[in-house]
């Protein structure tokens, strides 16, 4: 009987042991979330932050590019409807450089030079004829 009773007590002395541990687990575990919640709402923070200048920033760019297109409209009535197609067809073809301005023997949107003979021709015949870049084929704008 007195054997029972210390083996009970032994037993009662280490689930003590053991809950004193775990106490002091959970104690380090609630000290780690509570650090855990805090980097979260300052995190929430500076998301929500970045998102409000990201809202800037895509307002400001679609107010440009509405200006851009308000401008584009304007410059686009005035070009002969058939040089037009052309012009957004190599600049489909060219990834962007549909026109090109003619800088001296230089091609402005490959950058590589054409003869000098071939740049003077483009000159005397600006406006009456359109003229393209022998590389890339962009429109040349003397
Ligand atoms: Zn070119």
């Amino acid at each position: 009987m007195q054997a029972d009773i210390d083996m009970l007590r032994r037993q009662r002395s280490d689930l003590e042991d053991q809950e004193l541990e775990v106490m002091e687990a959970r104690e380090t575990l609630d000290s780690e979330l509570e650090k855990i919640e805090s980097d979260a709402a300052r995190l929430g923070g500076e998301i929500e932050r970045v998102r409000g200048l990201i809202s800037v920033a895509e307002a400001e760019i679609d107010a440009e590019l509405a200006a851009e297109d308000a401008a584009w409209s304007g410059y686009a009535a005035s070009i002969p409807e058939s040089l037009l197609a052309d012009y957004q067809r190599r600049r489909a073809q060219n990834k962007g450089a549909g026109a090109a301005r003619l800088v001296g023997t230089t091609c402005g949107a490959c950058h590589l030079s054409i003869p000098s003979t071939e740049a003077e021709q483009v000159r005397r015949a600006a406006g009456a004829s359109v003229a393209y870049c022998d590389n890339c084929g962009a429109i040349l704008v003397p």
